[in-house]
Order: C-alpha cells, then sequence, then structure tokens
C-alpha cells in the first residue's frame, strides 16, 4: 500500500511517501519512495524540495500562499521527480496531530474523530490548527482515500493517574482535563520497538527508558511497551531542558516576573517556548552542535549550557530506573540523541552504579546510526536509534485500514 505521509506545521509541509504492507512490516522492508519539505509558506522566500531515489527536486522564492498550494505542490514534486505517475495511485494519507486527547491509538478520520480533534485544539493551540488545516485541505484533493491520524499524544495514554496527575485542585482536571499527557509518543514507540527488534526481546520482558533529544526534548519510562511516564506534560514544556523551552522550573518563576517585570501573558509565552533552554542559558544558539564547539573552545556560558541539560537529562534516567524498577534497554534518539557522544557520555556519568555503564569507543562512533554502545559490564544495553516518526505514522495508517493490530 502506497501512503502518502504529512507532517503540517504553521508554515511548513513535510512529507514522505512510503510503501508498506504487512511482509515489508515484517522484515523492516518498507519502501521510501519520497521525501520532502515545503517551508516558508506565505513569505516570499517559500522553497519546496523532494526527493525521490537518485532525483532531487529543489525550488526557491516560491508563490506559495498557504497549505493548499503547499500541498498541491507536493503532490506536483512527487509526480516530477517520477515516485508518482498518477495521483490515483496514493491508497491512504496519514496525518501527523499532535494532540490527539484521549485517543489512545491511531484513529481513521471520521466526522466523529474529527470532532474530537477540534475539541483537543484547545490543548495544542500551537500545532492542532496547523494539522487539521493540512488535512482539510488533503480531504478536498483526495475525498476518496482514507485518511488516517497518528496523535504524538496517543501512546502516552497507558499512563497511570499517579504519573499524570498534577496535585492541583481535582477540579481542573475534572473539568478542564489539566493532566500530564505527553508528546513525542511515536518516536518514543518507534524506537522502543525497534530496541525490541535489535536486541531480540519480546514486549512482555522489557523495561526501557527511550530519551527524544531534538529542538523538543523527552525521557519516557516504557513497561511491557506501555509508556508509564512522560517527562512532558499539559503541554511540551515541561521535563527536559530543550532548544528554547526550560523544561522543569519552579512556576512561581512566572508570577514573579508578572508581578515584577509586568510582563504580559504573551510575552512569557514567548520567553518560555522561544527565549529559554539551551538558547537562554548561552545566549548564543539553541543548536547543541554549535553549543558543543562553543563548550570546547572554552566559552563558559555554553559549558554550562550543556552541563544543565545533562545534569537534567541524568537526574531522569535516575528518576525512572525507580519508576521501573528494573531497566533492560536505555535509547538515545532525535538530532542530538543520535548525533552527539558527548552529550550520551555525560548523561550516563555517574550512573555506573545503577547498571549503566557506556563503552567510549563505541560511543564516539555511533552518529547518525543504530548501535549498542554499552560497556562490557553494563547491565543495561544502551542504544542510539535513529528516530524514523514517518515510517511509524505509514505503518499506522496501513494497520488502522487493514484492521491489524501493533508489533
Ligand atoms: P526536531 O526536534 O526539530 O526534529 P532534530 O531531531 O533534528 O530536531 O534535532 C535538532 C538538534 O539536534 C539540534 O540541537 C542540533 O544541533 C542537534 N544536532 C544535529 N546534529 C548534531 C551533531 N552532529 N552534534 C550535536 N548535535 C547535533
Amino acid at each position: 500500500m502506497k501512503i502518502l505521509v504529512l507532517n503540517c506545521g504553521s508554515s511548513s509541509v513535510k512529507f514522505q511517501y512510503i510503501e508498506t504492507d504487512l511482509e515489508r512490516i515484517d522484515r523492516n522492508q518498507d519502501r521510501r519512495l519520497a521525501s520532502g519539505l515545503v517551508e516558508k509558506i506565505g513569505t516570499p522566500e517559500a522553497a519546496a524540495s523532494c526527493q525521490a531515489g537518485e532525483r532531487t527536486t529543489r525550488d526557491v522564492g516560491l508563490e506559495i500562499a498557504d497549505h493548499h498550494a503547499a500541498i498541491a505542490k507536493v503532490v506536483a514534486m512527487l509526480q516530477q521527480t517520477g515516485a508518482l505517475a498518477d495521483p490515483k495511485e496514493i491508497h491512504a494519507l496519514g496525518h501527523r496531530v499532535v494532540h490527539g486527547g484521549d485517543f489512545q491509538s491511531s484513529q481513521l478520520i471520521t466526522a466523529e474523530v474529527l470532532k474530537k480533534i477540534e475539541e483537543a485544539v484547545e490543548l495544542a493551540p500551537l500545532h492542532n490548527p496547523h494539522n487539521l488545516k493540512g488535512y482539510t485541505v488533503c480531504r478536498e484533493l483526495f475525498p476518496d482515500r482514507p485518511h488516517v491520524a497518528v496523535f504524538d499524544t496517543a501512546f502516552h495514554q497507558t499512563m497511570p493517574a499517579r504519573a499524570y496527575l498534577y496535585a492541583l485542585p481535582y477540579d481542573h482536571f475534572r473539568r478542564h482535563r489539566i493532566r500530564r499527557y505527553g508528546f513525542h509518543g511515536t518516536s518514543h514507540r518507534y524506537v522502543a520497538y525497534r530496541f525490541r527488534q535489535l536486541a531480540e526481546r519480546s514486549k512482555e520482558e522489557t523495561n526501557l527508558i527511550t530519551c527524544h533529544l531534538g529542538n523538543g526534548c523527552s525521557i519516557t519510562a516504557i513497561q511491557f511497551g506501555r509508556s508509564v511516564d512522560t517527562s512532558m506534560g499539559f503541554t511540551p514544556l515541561e521535563g527536559l531542558v530543550m532548544g528554547t523551552r526550560p523544561g522543569d522550573f519552579d512556576p512561581a518563576i512566572v508570577l514573579h516576573l508578572m508581578a515584577k517585570l509586568e510582563m504580559t501573558p504573551q510575552e512569557v509565552s514567548a520567553m518560555l517556548n522561544r527565549h529559554s533552554g539551551l538558547y537562554g542559558l548561552s545566549g548564543e544558539s539553541n543548536d547543541m552542535r554549535q553549543i558543543l564547539e562553543s563548550a570546547r573552545q572554552g566559552h563558559e556560558r555554553a559549558r554550562r549550557a550543556v552541563d544543565v541539560f545533562c545534569y537534567r537529562l541524568r537526574k531522569y534516567i535516575g528518576a525512572y530506573t525507580a519508576v521501573l524498577g528494573q531497566v533492560h534497554g536505555l535509547v538515545f534518539t532525535g538530532g542530538i540523541g543520535e548525533n552527539a557522544p558527548r552529550v550520551r557520555d555525560l548523561a550516563c556519568e555517574g550512573l555506573n552504579w545503577l547498571g549503566y555503564e557506556l563503552d567510549r569507543a563505541k560511543n564516539e562512533k555511533a552518529v547518525g546510526v543504530e548501535a549498542d554502545i554499552s560497556g562490557r559490564d553494563s547491565r543495561v544495553q544502551i542504544f542510539v536509534i535513529p528516530t524514523n516518526e514517518e515510517l511509524l505514522i505509514a505503518r499506522d495508517t496501513y494497520r488502522v485500514i487493514e484492521g491489524v493490530g501493533d508489533h
């Protein structure tokens, strides 16, 4: 089955065109027919690129006014690169939707499902409206094809109440749905599945800690294939230090800043979403590659930013070890997790006693590839696994349509 996977943001559309079916899933031989991006939608610098095998196309300075024009461009590029002869070849569409409210799994988008996604807009105002816009355009372009929504939150719906409840007045949970939801679920689920495959372990005998370290960062405790705790919360602000977000901090700081500096809610939101994290601490960049380089050159603030980032990560690894009791695997993924041996090294520093021991040489060598980086005496298998959310979206789309279960 050929599936177009779409991830629509406020000004970008990322896509992959993937062929998958049960046999391909079993053999891990799904085919990526094409992938690409339309970015800076609605600006004079709009750009679009697509790669299909050896063939690539890239245009800049395009007139792409909105998501409709962007998705039409995606289809045109798929045809231009030869990935698609006729749009009718697309069997189904898989849509990344950040917030799925209470949905526990991916869903065929029906009128009822759509209503629930719309209800979740208030829980993810920065993401769901754009995801929905992409879906609405695709429904117009492909009205007779099945559309499936794959949610970032769904994987974490298995968390027990003790993990998802905040110790706030209970009415906030009951009436206003204020609780931990967790995000990056598709990525955590993918690397957990891949870990079990690589380590030849079954779901029922595996406890895992997965670290997704990209621009956004989160860590999840997975018991027997089910998420039992995760660091992002009601929104993707909580937990680990991120590129521009602070992760955990005392909420009274917000009240203090509003009172003392007369900051408005919009200003506080900008501070927490765009001016904090690695960027806020280093004062130079949100990009871990650049910060590691500055730290290496002896820049104090960059060094400290790396230190705070890795210390927070180490604390969470310790906490989730306590949550799980026994841990079989620790997985690093996302741009930083896959490519920054120094961060992995610092995150595991001093955790030998808990059973985590890296092999220095293997860790240094593991950049952007699947690798076992555990030391000889490590009680926990430590892996680097590049994430592949699009692949999981394509597989889920296939499974939902065909009515076949998960791994
Ligand atoms: P997103 O969350 O937007 O998908 P990515 O998963 O691509 O982002 O991660 C982006 C982060 O990965 C950035 O902080 C970037 O600096 C970092 N990164 C990418 N390559 C490297 C590298 N070789 N060394 C260190 N950090 C890297």
